[in-house]
């Protein structure tokens, strides 16, 4: 499986762009990054898009990939998250008042944007990965993902806070060889991070021992720009022999 990170701040600064990561050419996994970083014939090869919630950070750029692919390719591009993320950017966002909707564009052949709801407990195969979901604790419903190959599975979560079930979904997540866990505001705004359905440095020390391995790499990302070197500082702190943050522009091959 190759990883490439292509956005993982929580917020936007110049240079600084938010949550996508991109699976093996054609899987995007939350979309706040694509159409700024791809060029128009590496965004043409993207099939299948993996969202975790609805927040503007994970789908802004979904937004413009449909846009440039609309009548560029033949078939649509499929859409993955589980019914009330989906319902949420019918309602909110392809709702032909902020953006058209593109499950009906274009009209003479099938239609560019394919909603593809994710039921509970039932795993899927989504371009050639098995993908496994378990919520996670945020003010919108939001979604955690493991991806497993034959050789390696990744735990994915958007936005997580303290929560349970994601974890119980990284313990069980085959081949389980990386995390990719949000780390979004420093120690001493806990409280704002608790409330909002962030981590801070601290929390996610906590989280990592529900999830008890401490054999695979955790990769933070969704720090919040204003706040990178006071996380980082809080991060350094927690001495984790296999913990990295994102910068952006990363690749992996697991
Ligand atoms: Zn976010
Ligand atoms: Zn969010």
């Amino acid at each position: 499986m190759r990883v490439r990170v292509l956005g993982c701040y929580g917020s936007r600064f110049p240079g600084l762009l938010t949550s996508c990561l991109l699976v093996n050419e054609s899987l995007l996994v939350d979309a706040g990054a694509v159409t700024s970083t791809l060029s128009l014939e590496q965004q043409l090869v993207i099939d299948d898009v993996l969202l975790s919630h609805a927040h503007l950070d994970h789908i802004v750029e979904l937004a413009f990939l449909v846009d440039n692919l609309c009548f560029l390719r033949e078939k649509p591009l499929r859409v993955w998250a589980p019914a009330p993320v989906l319902k949420s950017l019918r309602d909110h966002l392809f709702n032909n008042e902020i953006w058209p909707d593109f499950t009906r564009i274009p009209q003479n052949r099938p239609a560019i944007l394919e909603l593809k709801p994710l039921a509970p407990g039932v795993p899927c195969r989504i371009a050639g990965l098995e993908v496994r979901w378990a919520r996670t604790t945020h003010p919108v419903f939001s979604a955690g993902y493991c991806l497993s190959t034959e050789t390696a599975g990744l735990l994915y979560s958007g936005d997580t806070t303290v929560t349970e079930p994601l974890w119980q979904l990284g313990r069980d997540c085959r081949n389980l060889v990386a995390v990719f866990v949000e780390t979004s505001l420093p120690n001493r705004l806990q409280r704002i991070a608790r409330e909002s359905g962030h981590l801070t440095p601290a929390l996610l020390a906590n989280e990592l021992v529900k999830l008890g391995r401490s054999d695979v790499s955790i990769n933070v990302f969704h720090m919040k720009p204003q706040f990178v070197e006071e996380i980082v500082a809080d991060l350094e702190m927690l001495d984790h022999p296999h913990l990295q943050v994102l910068r952006g522009g990363e690749e992996f091959i697991f």
